[in-house]
């Protein structure tokens, strides 16, 4: 079976395959082939490999997505060694949708009503939904009928309790679909299942902590494979500090800006999700490395960065564990989850009281997917690697079966 599986972002378009034969194995087998697509004001980087050689590496200086996206995905079988042997090869195409809205619990074969609900919920993702739309139309125009499925990022939080879905705002919101939706869900959901698997236990009797730290952070509290708490919530700009967004902050603040400064809608959008976060309190970087390399060097601001960062990690992850009741294992992935001892180490200190114990010499050199735990540790820390593309290719198999 050739699944190929799209992310479609506001500014990038990913895109990978993977071949398999019978029953999806359990550990992620490596892609096929692999292409990414970045969009900046001066054009768009193309990337295109295969395994680790690369088979495409070129600057366009102008393209839509529809135009790029197409000859990307005709090296599949245009380019040199052909990988397949023509567009109907592909068996299925799964696509990351960052909203599923109220309606999406689970992935859906696209059909006419899908995509009318994926584009209903652009209103709460105005940059990601309409991307995700235009991925499904490229497919239907190159690949004609091929089965799609929808994967979303929302759809494992859909379920969390009403008081943990609930702003505390007018009952009216509700109505109007003002709401925690939470999202990283593909991902959480995966580390769920692979935290359950590397302790040898019954995802069913598990209780976990998962922290997907990239470039935008967030929490889930999951009970028996289901998220019943998460830190992002309407929009992906809550909760935890990020490299370039602010996570929670008081919305008291938004609005005396908003009559001090007179911002509108637009500027509060970019102050809060491209100017805050580790980049804005820095004034360096919003990548983690250079923070950290940075506050090592004295560095003062890069260190006022690293501490928020950590208190505010420190302080939700300490919610998540009082929403569950404890928990068997804390895990990190993503960038600076799966990367960044220091941020590891420093937040793992804090939760000692519950018996909570890292290994240092397994802190600082963990496998891909390891245990980081000391022995005598109550609850465990596991690094997983995330796996996005895969669950969704995954995902697309029980589908089709
Ligand atoms: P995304 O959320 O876009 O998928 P990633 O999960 O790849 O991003 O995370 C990217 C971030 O991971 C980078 O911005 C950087 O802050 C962090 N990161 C990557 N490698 C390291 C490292 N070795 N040490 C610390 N942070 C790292």
């Amino acid at each position: 079976m050739r699944i190929l599986v799209l992310n479609s972002g506001s500014s990038s378009q990913k895109a990978c395959l993977y071949e398999i034969s019978g029953a999806p194995p359990k550990n992620p087998p490596p892609y096929l082939w692999q292409a990414k697509i970045e969009w900046s004001d001066s054009g768009a980087d193309v990337r295109i490999g295969a395994g680790h050689a690369v088979r495409f590496q070129q600057r366009v200086s102008s393209g839509s997505r529809k135009e790029i996206t197409e000859k990307v995905l005709g090296d599949l079988w245009k380019g040199s060694p052909a990988l397949v042997p023509g567009p109907s090869a592909i068996d299925v195409v799964g696509h990351r949708i960052v909203h599923g809205g109220e309606k999406f619990s689970a992935p859906a074969v696209v059909t006419p009503e899908v995509k009318d609900a994926i584009r209903r919920a652009s209103e709460f993702a105005p940059l990601h939904n309409p991307a995700g739309l235009e991925g499904i139309e490229i497919i239907e125009q190159i690949l004609g009928s091929v089965p799609q499925v929808a994967v979303f990022d929302t759809g494992f939080h859909r379920h969390i309790p009403e008081a943990a879905a609930t702003y505390p705002g007018p009952h009216e919101w509700l109505s109007r679909g003002i709401r925690r939706y939470g999202f990283h869900g593909i991902n959480h959901q995966y580390c769920s299942e692979r935290a359950a698997e590397m302790l040898g236990r019954e995802e069913k009797s598990l209780k976990l902590v998962t922290c997907h730290l990239g470039n935008g952070c967030s929490l889930a509290a999951i009970r028996g494979g289901r998220s019943i708490d998460t830190t992002m919530g309407f929009t992906p700009l809550d909760g935890l500090m990020m490299g370039t967004r602010s996570g929670s902050i008081d919305p008291g603040i938004v609005t005396y800006l908003m009559r001090q400064d007179r911002l509108d809608a637009k500027a509060i959008d970019d102050l809060l999700n491209k100017e805050s976060g580790l980049a804005g309190i820095s004034g360096i970087s919003n990548d983690m490395r250079e923070i950290v390399s940075a506050l090592k060097q004295g560095n003062a601001r890069a260190k006022l960065a690293f501490d928020i960062f950590i208190h505010r990690l420190v302080s939700l992850i300490g919610s998540m564990f009082a929403v569950l009741g404890g928990a068997d294992a804390l895990v990190f992935t993503a960038g600076i989850g799966e990367n960044s001892a220091d941020v590891r180490a420093a937040t793992c200190a804090h939760f000692e009281f519950v018996g909570l114990k890292l290994d240092s010499a397994k802190n600082s050199k963990p496998s891909a997917d390891g245990d980081l735990s000391a022995p005598a540790s109550r609850v465990r820390t596991l690094v997983i690697h995330a796996e996005e593309d895969w669950s969704i290719a995954r995902s697309c198999c029980e589908m089709l079966s």
